[in-house]
């Protein structure tokens, strides 16, 4: 048998020294980081210096390397505690994002089923409503953010019960609990008449819809999955924005929101998609790969690609987006600035998938049409395909305590806990990242999963690794900025989801 060797140093090592940290290799440098989310980049002779102890007061990087706590001499623990506290706040919120489905119609049949279609009414009941929304302002969360949508269809079929959810929270919300509600309707614009829009802009409701691209892509995906012609989508965008500038809103708060999704037709079209978005006048575009599981083999056959051309997409459609802003044009990446926003400031944009542990469960629940609770929206489809497992209980039947002491909800965030997983623990991405343990229960068949083959794994460490390079670059400001702008909270947590489009 052939023998090889290899060569291995160990460094010098002072551990009594140094405060915890994780590192990696990022942009040429060494890139350290600690669990408040404070970093630095150090060259390879300063990280040596780190390691062995030689970062003492006449170091050159001794005062900031102090301040962030990587080094023991001097640590002021009580601000580290506090950093990683005001990092940490949405543990102690309460769930503040609900996604309600008020129903089961769709465009094509719009007496029909969507997924799993019961034999019951397809529309949400007035009572599961009340119960729903009487169960939602228990929640401690100052803010409340109402997610409507249809199971795999149009909410707007069922405008009675949109009318009800907003009109009766809003009441109960003004006489009792005096949260801040936002209600946003995620449409395909199938069940959108002109006096329902006018309503959703008086009753100041936000919409979401899906967009994605030009039309040769967005009616060509629209063949494998479904929702409506780009010619509708385009015609109520311009709607609503245009209505918006006649009535003076602000529209850095009021513009559509579009979540898109990314076949293979899209890979090859990520400047024109882009370009599409800008002309439609929206602020940011949400790129995000799709994975084999959500569909049928045929569909993926058709549609489907490999991570690492997703990722190639990724990178060129950034620089592209990147590129506008440089010329002045303002569109944000979105979730580039979710990781922005992770890495730039110290508090969270409040997506529940990117979090440890994940805020499925703690922050977020989903109610299906019957009023079954449900931790994140993949697990109500796990539940239409067959498989309950992630099944809550009923609103009204539970409260928001025994919800969040749940044990499928404390399953689900000991699984997606970062510093307890394999990888993730020593992983220099681990105070920005986060994954969906019903996700790798999903594609993977457990919940937690392993880190090379998952897929959210490898987008989150890419995505972070583009947005430290170019925080790096001492060459491009322009994209730094960017990046800032796109962290700010207004960017941020425009959407507080991070999921496929619905059709
Ligand atoms: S999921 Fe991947 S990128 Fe994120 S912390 Fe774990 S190993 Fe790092």
């Amino acid at each position: 048998m052939e023998q090889r060797s290899a060569a291995a140093s160990v460094p010098e090592l002072a551990e009594d020294n140094l405060g915890f940290f994780r590192w990696g290799r990022v942009a040429g440098q060494v890139l350290v980081s600690n669990d408040a989310g404070d970093w630095t980049f150090l060259s390879e002779p300063e990280f040596a210096d780190l390691l062995a102890g030689r970062v003492t007061a006449d170091h050159a990087r001794f005062e900031e390397l102090q301040r962030k706590g990587f080094v023991r001499d001097g640590l002021d623990i009580e601000a580290l505690t506090a950093r990683m506290a005001q990092r940490n706040q949405h543990l102690r919120r309460g769930p503040w994002v609900h996604v309600v489905n008020l129903t089961r119609r769709r465009a094509a049949a719009a007496g029909g089923g969507g997924n799993g279609a019961a034999a019951s009414s397809p529309d949400m009941s007035t009572e599961t409503i009340e119960r729903i929304v009487n169960f939602v302002l228990q929640s401690p969360s100052p803010s409340i953010d109402f997610e409507i949508q249809g199971d795999a269809g149009e909410p707007l079929f069922h405008l009675d019960g949109l009318r009800h959810l907003v009109e009766f929270a809003q009441a109960r919300n003004q006489r009792e609990t005096g949260k801040a509600l936002t209600f946003r309707v995620l449409s395909n614009f199938t069940g959108l008449t002109e006096a329902a829009a006018e309503w959703l802009i008086a009753d100041e409701v936000r919409v979401s819809t899906r967009l994605d691209g030009p039309a040769d892509v967005h009616d060509a995906n629209c063949q494998h999955l479904g929702g409506s012609a780009y010619a509708d989508v385009a015609r109520w965008i311009d709607y609503f924005h245009r209505r918006y500038g006649e009535l003076g809103r602000d529209p850095r708060q009021w513009r559509v929101e579009a979540l898109m999704n990314t076949t293979r037709r899209t890979l090859a079209a990520g400047t024109a998609v882009v370009d599409e978005y800008v002309a439609r006048g929206l602020s940011a575009i949400h790129l995000q790969p799709l994975e084999a599981w959500q569909f049928d083999a045929d569909t993926w056959a058709a549609i489907g690609y490999e991570w690492s051309e997703y990722l190639e997409f990724y990178r060129h459609t950034l620089d592209y987006i990147l590129d506008l802003n440089r010329r002045g044009v303002e569109i944000a990446e979105r979730q580039a600035g979710i990781f922005a926003a992770k890495i730039l400031t110290f508090d969270d944009p409040g997506i529940v998938d990117i979090q440890s542990p994940s805020g499925a469960g703690t922050g977020q629940l989903v109610y299906d049409v019957d009023g079954r609770m449900f931790p994140c929206d993949e697990a109500r489809i796990a539940a239409a395909m067959g498989d309950p497992l992630f099944e809550l209980g009923r609103a009204g039947e539970l409260s928001i305590a025994e919800i969040v002491r749940h044990p499928t909800v404390r399953a689900i965030a000991a699984a997606s806990l970062l510093d307890a997983q394999p990888m993730c623990g020593d992983c220099w991405n681990k105070p920005f990242c986060g994954f969906s343990p019903v996700r790798n229960f999903l594609s993977q068949g457990d919940l937690f999963g392993q880190r090379p083959r998952c897929l959210e794994c490898k987008e989150h460490m890419a995505v972070s690794r583009r947005v430290f390079e170019l925080l790096a670059d001492a060459d491009d400001p322009a994209s730094a900025d960017a990046l800032k702008r796109w962290g700010a909270p207004a960017h941020a947590t425009a959407s507080r989801r991070a999921q496929r489009a619905a059709p």
